[in-house]
This record gives structure tokens, C-alpha cells and sequence, in this order.
């Protein structure tokens, strides 16, 4: 059989642990057999991220800005455990931070569903995906704890040392203060990343923030993502036949709760943070969740939104084989081959990520499935298979 061609090769990370392991069966047994695969290739195993001082992170990045697209495996954050565990030389932050920051993008988390896992939420007929702002508010805020009475302020000191000043509270006992910012250009990046992925999905986008209490700072949000969808992008969406939703973010809630799904939420980075688990537990699985990071200057970078597993790879390094579920990371290389497709306009390679995942799927349909969906499936699996066969059930049906 004649392979599949590429023409600009895919950004390919790899990572740490059971993920790194499964990445290779899928790279021989999913991939290579079909697809004569065009990768740079770059090692963020935590060794080879220590002896590169973390040079090799930042060059990967890199060559995602200049190729376009990325596709990751899972990445251990290294701390002190992980440092006595693989005799570090240094500590160097999460490779997902690092990325992001050069990058400079927001990150969508969309769950894959399969009819035997139904969503705890009955009402869901299509999946919702999260759209996560990665910089500031809550996660880059300065703290303090007031030991007793005294007055703070918010102070803003010009460039030329003229001040502006105003009371958060007068104090009249022990108490605490925090004070969070974030810039208009990464909430403008991130307005862009949204309606930029909405357009590539076909997915309407609600977005939500709380600008009746916090009438400058989520008034601001509301703002600079109206401005970005009237000037930018109203006019590709309504081409695309998506459309633009504002509320407030109680009223999202709840209406996503009695909704059907099936649109693009764009949330605030803690609203990110705590929806995002809230959608991958009802829609079923961590397991069961893609990601990808989308740059403002359209370059993606696509990954599993699980870990890698680090229980299972000590199973497995005792020689059992483990059923830990390979989904997120087969779509994570279908959704990168696909978006290479688009971009380098190769029908057959588009046509091989739809065929991949539509493998996939089938597999968990027909009832053959890791243990993690076994518990899950409804009716019951008709047989619950470790990676390895899954894989080959995978391929087969490919
Ligand atoms: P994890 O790898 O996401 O796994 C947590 C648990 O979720 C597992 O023990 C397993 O449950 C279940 N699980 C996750 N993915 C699964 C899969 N594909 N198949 C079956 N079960 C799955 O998180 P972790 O073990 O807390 O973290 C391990 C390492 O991953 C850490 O060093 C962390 O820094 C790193 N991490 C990396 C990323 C990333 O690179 N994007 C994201 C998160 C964490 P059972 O044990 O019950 O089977
Ligand atoms: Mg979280």
C-alpha cells in the first residue's frame, strides 16, 4: 500500500512516563504503517529537559512558532520528589507554562464522547468545549495578610512618579487583601484565540464574566471581547453561521446545565480552571479529554489533557501491561495531522485523521475498551483490553 504523503513536517514532543511509552505503540502501529510521517522531533523527557537546562522546551516552542503545528505527549512538572526520583539538576518550571508563554495562547479542552458513556447531564446532546484565558487574575496576584487595624490602598505609579490611589479598606482588625491584574493585549490574544477556534469548529461562543460587581475589571473583559468580535470577526462568523453570546456568569452556569451543548465556552482563567473539571467529570473521563493550545498567530499545539500517568508506568516497569486508556493521545496526533491537512491542503491525510478517529470510536462502540471506560460503559464492555490490544483492535478496523 502506497503511504500517505506529508509536505511540512509536525512538531513532535515527546514526553515522561506510560504516556512516552504508549506514544511509540501508536507512532508503529496507528501512524508509520500509513502515513509516511514527516516529524522535528524533540525529546522533553525530564533527562533530557535537565541536561539541555531546559533549552530543549523553549526550542520546541520555537518550532512550533515557525511549522505551525505541534502535537505533545504528557510532560512531568518536575518537583521535589520528581528531583530525589530522577536526580535532577535543576527545578525548571511546568514545559506547559514555558510553551504557553512563548506561544502566547489560550487552551481548549473538548471532551471525546461515545454513546456508551452518557454525560451525568442528560440534557447534553453535543460536547461543550472550554476555552481557558492562561495568564493572570487570581493565579498571578499579590497577597497579604492584614495583622490589624490600618487603611490599604491601590496605589499606580506613573512613569513620570505622579500617583493615582484608591481605598480597598479601612481596617479595623486582622484581616487579608489581594490584588490581581491582568493587560488588555493577552484578554485581546485571548478574544482572538476564541473566535479563531470557533471558526475552525463551527462553534457558537458564549462567554461570561461577573461585570455587574466588578463593573472595571470584568467590565473590561466584556469590553475588549466585544470590540474583537464586532471589528474582527463578525462578519466570518456569520459566514460560518456561528454566532456571539454574552452573560452573566451565574446565568451561564445555569444555563449550560439545562442546555444541549455543543458550543464554545470561554471562561476567565479561574472560571477555566474550575469548569473545565466540572465538564470532563459529566461528560465522563479525564481520559476521554483532548487539548489543544491555540496562538493568537495561528500556530496550535495539540496534547491529552490527562498526565502521564505515573501509577501505571510503575506497573508497567514491573512488567504488567496496563489498560491505560490511549484516546486523548491518539486524537491528540489525529487533530495535529488534521490541521497539518488544512493547512498544507492534503485531502488524503485529512481523510486519514477522520478514518483514525473514527477507529477509535469504533472500538469503544463495538464494546472493547480500557478499564477506565469499562466502569462507565453502558450496556457493560464486552471485554475490557490492556493498551497494547486496544491498539491493535484500533488498527485493525484502520
Ligand atoms: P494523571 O497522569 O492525569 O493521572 C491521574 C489518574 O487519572 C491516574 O492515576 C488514572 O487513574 C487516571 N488517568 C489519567 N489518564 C488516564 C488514562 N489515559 N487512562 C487511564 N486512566 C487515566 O495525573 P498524575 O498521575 O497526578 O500526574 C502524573 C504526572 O503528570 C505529574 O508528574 C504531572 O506533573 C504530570 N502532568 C502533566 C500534564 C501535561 O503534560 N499536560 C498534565 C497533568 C499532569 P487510576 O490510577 O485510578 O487508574
Ligand atoms: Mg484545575
Amino acid at each position: 500500500m502506497a503511504k500517505i504523503n506529508m509536505k511540512t513536517p509536525l512538531v513532535e514532543i515527546d514526553g515522561d512516563e506510560m504516556t512516552r511509552v504508549l506514544w511509540q505503540v501508536i507512532k508503529e502501529k496507528l501512524l508509520l504503517p500509513f502515513v509516511d510521517l514527516k516529524t522535528e522531533y524533540f525529546d522533553l523527557g525530564l533527562a533530557n529537559r535537565d541536561n539541555t537546562n531546559d533549552e530543549i522546551t523553549v526550542k520546541s516552542a520555537e518550532a512550533i512558532k515557525r511549522l505551525g503545528v505541534g502535537v505533545k505527549c504528557a510532560t512531568i512538572t518536575a518537583n521535589t520528589a520528581r528531583q530525589k526520583e530522577y536526580n535532577l539538576k535543576h527545578l525548571h518550571p511546568s514545559p506547559n507554562a514555558t510553551i504557553r508563554a512563548i506561544l502566547d495562547g489560550t487552551v481548549f479542552r473538548k471532551p471525546i464522547t461515545v454513546s456508551r458513556i452518557k454525560p451525568s447531564i442528560n440534557t447534553w446532546k453535543a460536547p461543550i468545549v472550554i476555552g481557558r484565558h492562561a495568564y493572570g487574575d487570581v493565579y498571578k496576584s499579590a497577597e497579604m495578610e492584614i495583622e490589624g487595624p490600618g487603611k490599604v490602598e491601590l496605589v499606580y505609579t506613573k512613569p513620570d512618579g505622579t500617583e493615582r490611589r484608591v481605598t480597598v479598606a479601612d481596617f479595623s482588625g486582622r484581616g487579608i487583601v489581594q490584588g490581581i491584574h491582568n493587560y488588555d493585549d493577552s484578554i485581546r490574544s485571548f478574544a482572538r484565540a476564541c473566535f479563531l477556534y470557533a471558526l475552525t469548529e463551527k462553534l457558537p461562543v458564549w462567554f461570561a464574566t461577573k461585570d455587574t460587581i466588578s463593573k472595571i475589571y470584568d467590565g473590561r473583559f466584556k469590553a475588549i471581547f466585544n470590540e474583537v468580535y464586532e471589528t474582527e470577526f463578525k462578519e466570518r462568523c456569520a459566514a460560518a453561521g456561528i454566532d456571539y453570546f454574552y452573560t452573566l456568569i451565574d446565568d451561564a452556569v445555569a444555563r449550560v446545565v439545562k442546555g444541549e451543548g455543543g458550543f464554545l465556552w470561554a471562561c476567565k482563567n479561574y472560571d477555566g480552571d474550575i469548569q473545565s473539571d466540572m465538564i470532563a467529570s459529566a461528560a465522563g473521563s479525564l481520559a476521554m479529554m483532548t487539548s489543544v493550545l491555540v496562538s493568537p498567530s495561528g500556530v496550535f499545539e495539540y496534547e491529552a489533557a490527562h498526565g502521564t500517568v505515573q501509577q501505571h508506568y510503575y506497573r508497567w516497569q514491573k512488567g504488567e501491561k496496563t489498560s491505560t486508556n490511549p484516546a486523548a493521545l491518539i486524537f491528540a496526533w489525529s487533530g495535529a495531522l488534521a490541521k497539518r491537512a488544512e493547512l498544507d491542503d492534503l485531502a488524503d491525510l485529512a481523510d486519514f485523521a477522520k478514518r483514525l478517529e473514527a477507529a477509535s470510536l469504533a472500538t469503544i462502540e463495538d464494546g472493547l475498551m480500557t478499564g477506565d471506560l469499562a466502569k462507565l460503559s453502558s450496556p457493560p464492555p464486552k471485554k475490557v483490553l490492556d493498551s497494547w490490544d486496544f491498539i491493535d483492535e484500533i488498527a485493525g478496523r484502520l
